[in-house]
Parts: C-alpha cells; sequence; structure tokens
C-alpha cells in the first residue's frame, strides 16, 4: 500500500463573532488520527500580513501536514471539508473559507514565495488558482473563496527558519461569550517559573494578562513559548476554572517579525506593507488627541510619517522624546496616505540609532567678577549687573546637555504587539534552519 504525504490548508472561517481556524484545526488533529494519519508536524499555525484591509481577525491560517495510507485519502480530504463546513460562521459577510490540498513530499518553491508574499505583502486568488494548477494542488471554497489564499500559503510556509511553538485550550461550547474562568494567581506563576522562554503572558506594565483572549471564539487560553515542551509544562501550571474541551501545541511564525520586509529607501514603501526603514527625524514629534505621538522621518527621496498609538505604552514614551535630526531605523505596518495625510507608518518598533546633540545656551560670566551676565536684546551684547560693564564682543555660550533618550531598540508594549511581532525578550533567541519533526508525548488532547 503506497503511503502519501498530504498538506491540507485552510483559511478565513471564523467571524468576529464566532468561531477560529485553530479550533476547527484542533478537531481535524483528533479525526485524522483516528483516521489513522501519521503527523509529520505539529499543525502549522501562520499569520499572515496583519496589514491588509481585509483580513479576518488575527489573519491566522492553518496547516496539517500528514502521512496516509494512499486509500483513506478520500476519506481524509472529505473529513476535512465536512469539519471546516459545519464550524466555518458562513452567514457572515466577510467569512469566506478555503481548504487547499497538497500532496507531495516536497513544497515547491514557487508556493513557499507565495507564501513569503503573503506574510510581507498583498497576494491574491488569481495567483493562487494559476499555482494550484500548476502543482496540481486541490481547492475547495466556499462563497468568495478568498480563504484558498491563506489556505495555499500555510502549506507554503513550512517554518524552517525562525519560529515558535503555541499551546492553546478550548471552552466547552456552553462556555462561549462569557467570562473566562482560569486561576490568575497560577499564571502569574506559571510566568515566573517558565519566562523568557514562554512569552507575553502578562503586560509588564499594566499586569493585564494576556493568555486568554477577549471575545466569543472557542479559546480559553494560549501560552507562546520557543519549545513545545516549555508551553507545555507553563500549560499544566495553570489553573482552568471551566472545562477544557480539548488543547493542541501548533507551531508558529509567532513573535518572529516575519511580515517586516527591509527597504533600502522610504520611497520604496507601499501601503500594506509591514517595512523595517531607516531616516532621519524631519521635525519634532506632535502630540495628536488621545496621546498618539507622529513625527516624520525622511531620507533623500521621500518623507513618511510614523505614529506611536497610546497603547503601545514604551514605545510612544520613546517616540515623543525624539528631536529633529535624530537617525532611526522604523519598524511598523504601512497605512494608506489619506487626504490630509501622507503614508504613515504605524510602529510596532523603534530603534535609536544617532541622537542629535541636544544643546542649550547660557550668558556669559563677567570677566571680572564671575558673576553671570544679563543680555541686553538681541545681538545686543551683556552687562554685568554688579560691576556695572558692558560686553559687546561677547556672545552665547554652547553647553551639551544630556538627552533623556536613550540609544537602543524600543518595542511596543506586550498589550499591544501583533501575534507577529518579536518581543525583545526573543532577541538572541531565533531558531535557524530547525524544523521540530520529533514530537513530544502528548502534544494534543484528545
Ligand atoms: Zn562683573
Amino acid at each position: 500500500m503506497a503511503i502519501k504525504t498530504m498538506h491540507i490548508g485552510i483559511d478565513d472561517t471564523d467571524s468576529p463573532r464566532k468561531g477560529c481556524t485553530t479550533y476547527v484545526t484542533a478537531i481535524l488533529v483528533e479525526k485524522l488520527h483516528r483516521l489513522g494519519a501519521q503527523f509529520i508536524d505539529y499543525p502549522n499555525l501562520v499569520r499572515l500580513n496583519p496589514n491588509v484591509p481585509w483580513k479576518t481577525r488575527g489573519n491566522g491560517a492553518l496547516c496539517l501536514r500528514i502521512k496516509c495510507d494512499e486509500n483513506t485519502v478520500e476519506e481524509i480530504k472529505e473529513t476535512v471539508i465536512e469539519v471546516v463546513e459545519e464550524n466555518s460562521d458562513l452567514d457572515y459577510k466577510g467569512t469566506d473559507p478555503g481548504v487547499v490540498f497538497f500532496t507531495g513530499t516536497k513544497i515547491p518553491q514557487e508556493i513557499k514565495n507565495f507564501a513569503r508574499n503573503a506574510i510581507t505583502g498583498i497576494v491574491n486568488l488569481k495567483d493562487a488558482l494559476k499555482l494550484l494548477k500548476k502543482f496540481r494542488g486541490e481547492a475547495v471554497g466556499f462563497k468568495k473563496a478568498r480563504g484558498i489564499i491563506g489556505g495555499l500559503a500555510a502549506i507554503g510556509e513550512t517554518l524552517q527558519g525562525d519560529h515558535t511553538f503555541e499551546i492553546i485550550a478550548y471552552r466547552t461550547p456552553e462556555n462561549y461569550g462569557q467570562k473566562r474562568k482560569v486561576d490568575a494567581a497560577s499564571i502569574v506563576e506559571m510566568n515566573k517559573a517558565t519566562a523568557p522562554y514562554t512569552f507575553n503572558n502578562i503586560d509588564p506594565e499594566t499586569g493585564r494578562i494576556l493568555i486568554t483572549p477577549r471575545g466569543p471564539d472557542p479559546i480559553l487560553f494560549g501560552i507562546r513559548g520557543e519549545t513545545p515542551e516549555i508551553v507545555k509544562k507553563a500549560f499544566e501550571m495553570v489553573k482552568p476554572l471551566e472545562p477544557v474541551e480539548r488543547w493542541v501545541i501548533f507551531r508558529t511564525n509567532h513573535g518572529t517579525d516575519a511580515h517586516l520586509k527591509r527597504v533600502k529607501q522610504l520611497i520604496q514603501i507601499k501601503p500594506y506593507h509591514p517595512v523595517i526603514a531607516r531616516g532621519i527625524v524631519a521635525a519634532n514629534p506632535k502630540l495628536i488627541p488621545r496621546r498618539h505621538v507622529i513625527f516624520p522621518i525622511k531620507d533623500d527621496g521621500a518623507c513618511v510619517d510614523c505614529a506611536a498609538y497610546e497603547p503601545t505604552g514604551i514605545l510612544r514614551k520613546a517616540a515623543v522624546k525624539l528631536v529633529e535630526g535624530d537617525y532611526v531605523e522604523v519598524y511598523g505596518g504601512v497605512r494608506a496616505p489619506s487626504r490630509n495625510c501622507p503614508l504613515t507608518i504605524n510602529l510596532e518598533k523603534l530603534r535609536v540609532l544617532r541622537l542629535m546633540p541636544k544643546m542649550i545656551y547660557h550668558n556669559p560670566i563677567c570677566p571680572k567678577c564671575g558673576k553671570r551676565l544679563k543680555s541686553m536684546g538681541k545681538a545686543k551684547g551683556f552687562k554685568c549687573e554688579k560691576c556695572g560693564l558692558r560686553f559687546s564682543d561677547l556672545s552665547k555660550v554652547e553647553v551639551k546637555v544630556k538627552r533623556e533618550l536613550a540609544k537602543g531598540l524600543y518595542v511596543t508594549s506586550p498589550r499591544s504587539q501583533r501575534h507577529l511581532t518579536k518581543p525583545i525578550e526573543r532577541y538572541g533567541m531565533e531558531k535557524r534552519g530547525l524544523i521540530a519533526k520529533e514530537f513530544i508525548d502528548g502534544w494534543h488532547y484528545p
């Protein structure tokens, strides 16, 4: 009997009011297991470009990679389609689910490139369908079928570079929409025992718990970390105070900055493409209502606005201290220009590369008695109030003072980080060319 390798990509099953594609995947893990499928990787949770204007909530697509008997292939496909159909919010206008099947041990480079573009930029359904035809993939779409884009992208992102893990626990349906009940003290303990190998458990500035989402989706909590072992350990430390229906460990591009693409010049910045760019601060930052901070940066060819919003905390506090002439590297999504605004980068991170010296100007001191002189008006010289002498040839004394801002990297506070934003504690922990093939005991339930 021939063994087939199959990659199953799924996307866009949820809506702001219901569902979650990771949950659809979690159900499939159980069902495919029963059908004798052998998983060759943890389910992959691939976050796509968070700046596309039409994204579903988190813009996350899923991929299951399995080996199975040739004669179970049809049953597996039917099961996948059935579970997706049953668990999608098909009545919701913007929900257009898609499922993609790709058979083969090697993912073609063109599909990998497509995934890359779906994470860092904009791709379309036409291109996805072209690739499916060329490489003989199969796709099933519901309604406008836009989920096929994410489904194919999830297959193409094999997470061979940097990646992390997330264990997600799901609620039982009767609790959907109710306040999540998880023992807060156990989360604090878990964080102490496992950070920085787990991340974004708690917001350090506000103390807010971040592992429990808000909203009506089926997720009770999710813990992110560097290895399957650490997220499993962390999961076992957290005490849920309501039933957990199931849980699964995912391999993901969360916390890897995979969406950010470096541009050499500001002129290359395009709407909806997340970027890393360098420039000189072109004017002092402005505070706009609700305590947001805006400042322009420029290079030889262009000028763009950068925005640090109030909830970005640490980042906003650094941005407000910039002055004209500082040299910075900015990281973030790009908003389309509107009538009153040029292109704007919504900052996720800011690296201060060079600080403009800050000068203040003092009146000189009296050469005779040492007392600070009084100015007699612009370009009119100085006068000593003690000796009564006048000095027309003296000028103000320039003094360099310490800037309140230090050079270095400022990352938005965990409570406002995107799924893809690499948190500061992950710097230095990036994984290279490593694929998790070995499963830990018990990576899903049931
Ligand atoms: Zn004097």
